[in-house]
């Protein structure tokens, strides 16, 4: 038996071309006001060049100005904190994120909480993940949205189920929790230091993997029939001394793991397009609140 493959891709799709269509009829309600969404990179890591470059694309193809900052790897901190202060006044931008990880000098946390709130559309600074906590409007995080997005079309109603968070990272494992207890899941989040995590997965019937680690969680670790969600990307070069073909592998060991689970994530194809579409929708959301309107219908929040 195999599970049923969860389409994060063709989800990611579908929410991306409900973005554009939210684009469209904003410029009906408000003039000429087109979302805009500023992009900051630090430095030249690889993968975050590839990040980048395809959220432009995409920012563009909805129909959203695309602004694009790139920066040396050694910009001192009160430079970037300067830039993000100028994007933080431009009318034309209502979304900011800044590309992580940062270089070792500049404090993430201080650049994160110095994006105005209403723009903080990767919802990573203190304030949203406060609104969040506490349930108030807030701007969620894009990759436990699209997360939580996937897990709605699946099931529906997510209440009274068991779910267990494998990563308590401020980015993915920490605000996936909160969403799924916002859902009335009983939430379990489990950790480097979390004893005899087999069984405490075999438990979930909803598995959400952020570690980190290649094929780290294993088939049997799986109740029958649960739900995994794969957040894992993991870059794994093929052959010796690094050189070969490098594919993406998630943390779950996805062989096993479809003889044991009802439905799952693959990698890539799951999480990682979700993540990027939830990002466009909380610009289209960022946008209507900066102009006093409801939030856009049919979107993530
Ligand atoms: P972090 O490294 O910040 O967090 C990893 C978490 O895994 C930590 O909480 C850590 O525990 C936990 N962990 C590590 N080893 C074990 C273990 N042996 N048993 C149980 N838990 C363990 O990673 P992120 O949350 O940033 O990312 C996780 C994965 O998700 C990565 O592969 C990343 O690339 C991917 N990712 C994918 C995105 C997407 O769009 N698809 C977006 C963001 C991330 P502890 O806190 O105790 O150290």
């Amino acid at each position: 038996m195999c599970a049923e493959l969860i389409d994060g891709k063709g989800m990611a799709l579908q929410l991306r071309g409900d973005v554009a269509h939210g684009v469209r009829e904003l410029r009906g309600l408000s003039h000429e006001t087109q979302p805009g969404l500023a992009v900051v990179l630090v430095g030249q890591n690889p993968a975050s060049e590839v990040y980048v470059r395809s959220k432009a694309r995409l920012t563009a193809e909805v129909g959203m100005t695309s602004f694009k900052y790139e920066l040396e790897e050694d910009v001192a901190e009160k430079d970037l904190l300067s830039l993000i202060g100028q994007l933080n006044r431009n009318r034309e931008v209502h979304g900011i994120l800044v590309q992580l990880p940062l270089p070792e000098h500049i404090n993430a946390h201080a650049v994160i909480n110095a994006i105005d709130p209403e723009k903080d559309v990767d919802g990573f600074s203190v304030s949203n993940v406060g609104r969040l906590t506490v349930g108030q409007k807030a701007l969620v995080p894009c990759t436990p949205l699209g997360c939580l997005q996937m897990l709605r079309r699946h099931h529906g109603s997510l209440s009274g189920l068991s779910a267990v968070v494998v990563g308590r990272s401020n980015i993915v494992g920490k605000p996936m929790a909160t969403l799924l207890l916002r859902e009335n899941c009983t939430v379990t989040i489990a950790h480097s230091q979390t004893q005899d995590l087999a069984a405490i997965c075999r438990k979930a019937d909803i598995l959400v993997a952020a570690v980190g680690k290649p094929n780290f969680i294993q088939g049997d670790w799986i109740g029958h029939g649960a739900t995994v969600i794969d957040v894992g990307i993991n870059r794994v070069t093929e052959g010796q001394q690094g050189i070969g073909k490098t594919n993406l592998i998630g943390d779950v060991d996805f062989k096993s793991a479809c003889r044991h689970a009802g439905a799952i994530t693959p990698v890539p194809g799951g999480v990682g397009p979700m993540t990027i579409a939830c990002l466009l929708a909380n610009t289209l959301t960022a946008c209507h609140r900066s102009l006093g309107l409801d939030d856009p219908v049919g979107l993530p929040v």
